[in-house]
């Protein structure tokens, strides 16, 4: 297992990038944490797999370095990295039994024939795939060829990192859950250094340590999970992360006031003479809908009854605006909303305006 340095690293598809639009992956500077369990998000195109490519060496970056441990490996191929992959379909032999599948990763890297068998056992142990062990992977079905993939992946001990490609896309919804919880348990026995690609927030939020937030090539925020719900870095983090997104309403801010339309907020901080493209954030959970008086009134434009609780679509001063109202309530015939002011965040230029409380 190693740490990950990510130094001024960069990649442009283009030979002779002009700007920065060119550049697929925009330049980041990060270290990862031996052990780390990792998972890149954002939606397709954002750059996650050319910077999990570069990760991986099938691809050489235009600028900058990545180093695991004390080495560089920027120019090293794939095999002469120690990692091992899982991608979004099954990398298996179909001629080979499950077990044989699992084997060889470990016979190829000549591991001493009891250890191999110690070994597989585990692993057909921990995925549940006993009653197949000496089945040919031909006849399983999707979700198990893919278990046997993440075995592949997970049998050798002797990896930098463990990197998966979207490795839950063919696997069934329930079976989706379980895997992922399975992958969980293996990274806190094993402490590999696991960098995890996906599109879908749940997977991310509930496999890593920390979530590596991507938008437009640029990594926007690195964070445990809890961060990204109360503290998100980027505007886009709000709204990616959190089911609604986080409210993102432009408003004025004085000092410690913000107004939107005419109605005023009193925020916990001060922003000084902070003015121009400012943005008030704030998550559905904590915009209260009742007839209060005290609260900016507002336009419901729908309600979704999730069951558990209702989402209110509204509008304030004409821009959208959600809420999460608990079960039990009922949505008032004049409604207002009420914004809790500890957990409002301010945007300027889509960035989280830091300050002291
Ligand atoms: P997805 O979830 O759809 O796989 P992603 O977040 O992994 O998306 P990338 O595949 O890294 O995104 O793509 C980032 C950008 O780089 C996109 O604009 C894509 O069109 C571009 N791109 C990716 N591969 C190449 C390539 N081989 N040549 C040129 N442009 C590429």
């Amino acid at each position: 297992m190693a740490k990950i340095t990510l130094e001024k690293l960069a990649h442009s598809y283009f030979p002779y990038p002009k700007s920065e639009a060119d550049f697929a992956l925009k330049e980041i500077n990060h270290v990862w944490d031996d052990g780390g369990a990792y998972a890149l998000l954002g939606p397709s195109g954002c750059g996650k797999t050319t910077l999990l490519n570069i990760i991986s060496g099938l691809l050489t970056p235009s600028t900058g370095n990545i180093i695991f441990g004390d080495q560089n490996v920027t120019r090293l191929q794939p095999e002469q990295r120690d990692i091992a992959q899982v991608f979004q379909f099954p990398v298996i032999y179909d001629t080979m039994t499950v077990a044989e599948n699992l084997a060889f990763p470990l016979i190829n890297r000549q591991v001493p024939k009891d250890e191999i068998s110690r070994r597989v056992a585990e692993m057909i142990d921990i995925l549940d795939l006993g009653a197949k062990a000496n089945r040919k992977a031909k006849g399983l079905t999707a979700d198990e060829k893919q278990k046997i993939s993440l075995g592949r992946g997970l049998v050798r001990h002797d990896v930098n990192a463990i990197l998966f490609d979207e490795p839950l896309t063919v696997i069934d919804p329930h079976m989706k859950w379980q895997l992922r919880t399975k992958l969980k348990d293996l990274h806190r026995q094993f402490e590999h250094t696991m960098i995890y690609v996906t599109h879908d927030q749940t997977e991310a939020l509930t496999f890593a340590d920390k979530v590596v937030v991507m938008y437009e090539g640029e990594v926007v925020q690195i964070g445990t999970p809890e961060e990204l719900f109360d503290r998100p870095a980027h505007t886009f983090v709000g709204y990616f992360i959190g089911s609604p997104g986080m409210n993102v309403v432009p408003a004025d801010v004085q000092g410690q006031t913000a107004q939107i339309g005419n109605y005023k907020v009193a925020l916990t901080k001060s922003y000084g003479d902070l003015n121009g493209n400012i943005e008030l954030g704030i998550r559905p959970e904590f915009v209260k809908i009742s007839e209060d008086t005290k609260g900016m009134p507002i336009q419901i434009t729908a309600v979704e009854d999730i069951g558990r609780y209702k989402i209110i679509r509204a509008t304030v001063d004409g821009k959208p605006l959600d809420a999460v109202m608990p079960e039990g309530e009922s949505v008032p015939t004049h409604p207002t909303a009420l914004l809790d002011s500890s957990k409002i965040n301010i945007y300027k230029d889509s960035h989280l305006v830091r300050v002291e409380a």
